[in-house]
């Protein structure tokens, strides 16, 4: 029998491992942690699965040929309000702020403005869902963190904060079937699409996740990430017991956050600045998905709210924290206007949102289109994307492309060299030669892109 394209998604590396596809009726697939401490789907036995199951099964994968994309699902869910826009970065808004909560301790306890556990809360206290789905820490799992259900502010509370690690929804989907409620997602892009997906194909879904909540989203960690923060500030990866990865820091500016972690031993809570931290450049990508670099979707198109970081000149001096927030659905902007006393927000126009994601963009827009050629010229199979594949980009934004590339396979030889060598040091001295040469054409680049904008502004 021939590869269906969900097989395809995963033997080519395009699984992001978010677990839907478990839930279909009959499901055959499993998500399971791989060597590289990251979540990949896997068929339970191929032989048994007939053709309709492996049909259902593609049609729910955010990564799968023949489902609709992120404009089309957007256009079903939000195109018929009148106030509605659209344009091709936030896809479709009804209203989009910038700003942070102003009542007590959601902005200091949040990663960002606070916004994210702040509506949560505020969604649950209006009886406009009964459960949120999000992201925490589990006392008696294996896992730092893992996706579940929160039923009291309290615990919707517990789960603020980003979580850049991975995470699978298998288990509270099943929940979702098994308990009837008004549920409130918040994820990634590419697990809120996966979940719209999933509503069209068993209606149970559509009828109980009432609301989705994104998260911006430049790209999700494996394990290692955390792991080898905790190490280089000296905590061995097999001790490595919690990790706070948006400390604020007094005196400095958002972007320039802190990172905190503790050890099973006692090891005491260790901290530093990100600026000290080997891998602190999300440019680098080190650690991600393959996947997250055949993605377009930046800013959550198919959720009802998304939200992010304003990293913007005119917010990031503010170290608390200030988010950009694009609203899709009516009944949420109209709970805000309800609270508005509780926030401290102002219009952001769209021009401005795109902005605040300029980096994440371009990886995703220009830097997607040269990965797609370069598939497309070694004749591969990959993922069918918005952007269409292209190689008109100048030579140096070629090579630091091409070299994020093989860099995610690089720092994962040279973390298990280390492992090895029980050692934080050799992964240190393995890696550090390839920053430097990325740094070097890196920041060529980033002169010649500085130096035509001002062109522009003198002209
Ligand atoms: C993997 C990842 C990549 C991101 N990339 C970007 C980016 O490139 N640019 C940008 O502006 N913002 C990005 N964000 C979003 C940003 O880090 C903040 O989460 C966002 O600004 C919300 O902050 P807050 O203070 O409003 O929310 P908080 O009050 O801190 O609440 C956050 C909510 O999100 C949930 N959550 C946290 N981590 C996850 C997760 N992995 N999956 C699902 N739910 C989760 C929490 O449980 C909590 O309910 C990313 C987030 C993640 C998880
Ligand atoms: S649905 Fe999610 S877990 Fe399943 S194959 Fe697709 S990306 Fe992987
Ligand atoms: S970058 Fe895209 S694929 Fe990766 S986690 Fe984010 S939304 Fe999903």
């Amino acid at each position: 029998m021939d590869k269906s394209s969900i097989e395809k998604v995963i033997a080519g590396g395009y699984c992001i491992g978010c677990g839907v596809c478990t839930a279909i009726k009959d499901s055959p697939f499993l998500v399971q942690y791989d060597e590289e401490e990251k979540y990949q789907a896997r068929i339970v036995d191929r032989k048994e699965i007939s053709s309709a199951v492996l049909q259902k099964a593609e049609k729910v994968c955010p990564f799968a040929y023949g489902i609709p994309n992120e404009d089309e699902l957007g256009a079903t869910l939000y195109s018929n309000e009148a106030r509605m826009q659209h344009n091709e970065y936030l896809g479709y808004f009804f209203s989009t702020y910038a700003g942070y909560v102003e009542k007590p301790f959601y902005r200091s306890k949040g990663s960002s403005g606070g916004m994210g556990s702040w509506l949560a809360c505020t969604m649950l206290e209006a009886k406009l869902i009964d459960y949120v789905i999000h992201v925490r820490h589990m006392e008696g799992s294996d896992k730092l963190f893992s996706y579940t259900i929160s039923s009291r502010k309290e615990e919707i509370e517990q789960g603020a904060k980003s979580k850049y690690y991975p995470v699978e929804l298998s288990s509270v989907l099943e929940y979702v079937r098994d308990n009837p409620g008004k549920y409130l997602l918040i994820g990634v892009p590419c697990f809120i699409k996966a979940v719209r997906l999933l509503s069209e194909q068993e209606k149970i879904f559509k009828e109980r996740i009432v609301f989705t909540m994104g998260l911006v989203c430049g790209h999700l960690k494996t394990g290692r990430f955390a792991k080898a923060i905790g190490w280089q500030m000296g905590i061995h990866p097999d001790n490595l017991e919690s990790i706070d990865f948006r400390v604020k820091l007094d005196g400095s500016t958002a972007n320039a956050y802190g990172v905190s972690a503790k050890g099973k031993a006692d090891d005491g809570l260790k901290s530093s600045s990100m600026k000290n931290i080997l891998i602190n450049n999300w440019g680098y990508g080190i650690f991600r998905y393959n996947a997250c670099d055949y993605c377009d979707d930046v800013l959550s198109e198919t959720a009802d709210v998304t939200i992010g970081d304003a990293w913007l000149p005119e917010f990031v001096n503010d170290n608390l924290g200030t988010n950009v927030i694009i609203i899709r659905n009516p009944h949420i902007d109209a709970l805000i206007n309800e609270h508005i006393q509780e926030l401290h927000i102002q219009p952001l126009s769209a021009d401005k949102v795109f902005q605040s994601q300029e980096g994440g963009f371009r990886h995703r827009r220009e830097g997607l289109a040269y990965r797609l050629f370069l598939k497309d010229k070694e004749q591969e199979w990959r993922p069918k994307k918005r952007v269409v594949a292209s190689n008109a980009i100048s030579s140096k934004r070629k090579k630091i492309y091409e070299m994020r590339i093989p860099l995610l396979g690089k720092v994962n030889e040279a973390y298990e060299l280390a492992l090895t060598n029980n050692d934080f040091k050799k992964f240190e001295q393995t890696i550090k030669p390839y920053l430097s040469e990325y740094n070097t054409v890196y920041r060529k680049s980033f002169l010649e892109r500085l130096l035509r904008k001002l062109k522009k502004v003198f002209n």
